[in-house]
């Protein structure tokens, strides 16, 4: 008989933690050398080689939390993303991408891409048939992200899982909105699963970092690349991650509630308009989100309605502040017009959906009333600046 695995917040606590057996102390040793002796030549420990002693734990508990044999830490978010894809892609191959995708992605794509004869499509929807549509002889990969910036678009992991596994490609998903709390992509056959752990992972808007987990398999072709590119991260940050990673759950979790709290908050607000979040019933994704999502996640997205200028109200902010991050404790707010999508064209975002009004919400851990006074407030103080009674 296996054993149960161990549910998540003791996963958080314990998985990969390293023992103090010189002192016992209660937290892992940091070890910071960047040389280590060799007991035996077959192991070469070097922070390049992602086998310090803290980078080796760290990946247990991350393995752990995306139910995946194998996972790797890197100096960013994009590190993981640009050494995932590139380690599955060569010259003369295809991509096939999300049509909405995190900016840094979408740039890395774009921009470089065409230099190293890697061709790619964006879909044009988000169902599995979509992605099927725009295969080629010479794809190799599938590239997700769900829930999707800044709209919160839902896709299909299992479907699109299949549509992959029927055309022998690797499914790839960036799993950072959900964070492996709410979220275990290789439940549903997505192969590689990829976060910026600047965001929840990290959760305190003090570290720069990514991962990457999948199949041993996989991890081992990843590596490779990875020893080569270089994108490793220091031992210092390895160790706050993992201090971070204790309290993902409880930070996930209480960020969930909040969000629903401040999303129902906001749809009954007479001065919004639609609101973006996968646990409301009235979201098309919604159903889908039951199905795959544990939680329903600490993002969403707002429309103010026309009469309310989007710079004022969040310059009229005060708790909630401006920022570019997100999946901190503390609960922020962007205008993707002004900031995240201001390089699209008008034509191209309203296609999107993104519209001038729209307010991205990385909702924290404060106390929900508090917030929606804060908002409250705010919209209060533009209208009276416009006159509007
Ligand atoms: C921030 C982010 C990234 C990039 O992460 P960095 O750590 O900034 O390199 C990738 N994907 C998503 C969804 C993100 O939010």
């Amino acid at each position: 008989m296996t054993e149960k695995p161990l549910g998540l917040n003791t996963i958080c606590t314990h998985v990969g933690e390293l023992e103090d057996t010189q002192h016992k102390g209660a937290v892992s040793p940091l070890y910071m050398s960047t040389s280590y002796a060799f007991d035996n030549v077959d192991v070469k420990r070097y922070p390049r080689y992602f086998n310090t002693p803290n980078q080796e734990g760290l990946c247990k508990k991350i393995a752990a939390l995306e139910h995946a044999e194998d996972a790797l830490i890197f100096g960013s978010g994009m590190a993981a993303v640009s050494t995932a894809l590139m380690a599955f892609l060569r010259a003369g191959d295809h991509v096939v991408l999300q049509q909405t995708l995190y900016g840094g992605t979408y740039n890395l794509v774009t921009e470089e891409f065409g230099k190293y004869g890697i061709a790619y499509s964006f879909t044009t929807g988000w169902t599995p048939a979509d992605f099927e549509a725009q295969i080629r002889d010479t794809t190799k990969v599938i590239y997700i992200e769900t829930p999707s910036n800044p709209l919160l678009t839902i896709t299909d992991l299992e479907g699109v899982a299949q549509v992959a596994k029927k055309h022998g490609l690797v499914s790839m998903i960036d799993n950072t909105f959900a964070s492996p709390v709410n979220q275990n992509p290789i439940d549903f056959g997505i192969d590689v699963v990829i976060h910026s752990a600047t965001k929840y992972m990290g959760g305190h808007s003090d570290i720069c970092a990514g991962a990457v987990a999948s199949s041993k398999e996989n991890m081992d072709r990843i590596f490779h690349l990875a020893k080569n590119f270089g994108g490793s991260l220091s031992d210092y940050t390895v160790w706050l991650l993992e201090r971070s990673l204790k309290t993902l759950g409880l930070r996930v979790r209480a960020q969930n509630e909040n969000a629903l709290a401040m999303a129902r908050y906001l749809k009954a607000h007479d001065d919004i308009g639609a609101v973006y979040y996968p646990g409301l019933e009235t979201h098309p994704g919604h159903e889908l989100a039951k199905r795959q999502m544990k939680g329903f996640g600490g993002m969403m997205s707002f429309e103010l309605k026309p009469y309310l200028d989007a710079r004022q109200f969040q310059n009229e902010l005060q708790l909630i502040k401006s920022s570019m991050s997100l999946a901190g404790v503390e609960s922020t707010v962007l205008s993707p017009k002004e900031t995240s999508h201001s390089l699209m064209s008008p034509e191209v975002r309203a296609e999107q959906g993104i519209r001038d009004g729209l307010i991205r919400f990385s909702v924290g851990i404060e106390e929900p009333e508090d917030l929606q006074r804060d908002i409250a407030r705010a919209i209060k103080r533009v209208k009276l600046q416009a006159s509007i009674a």
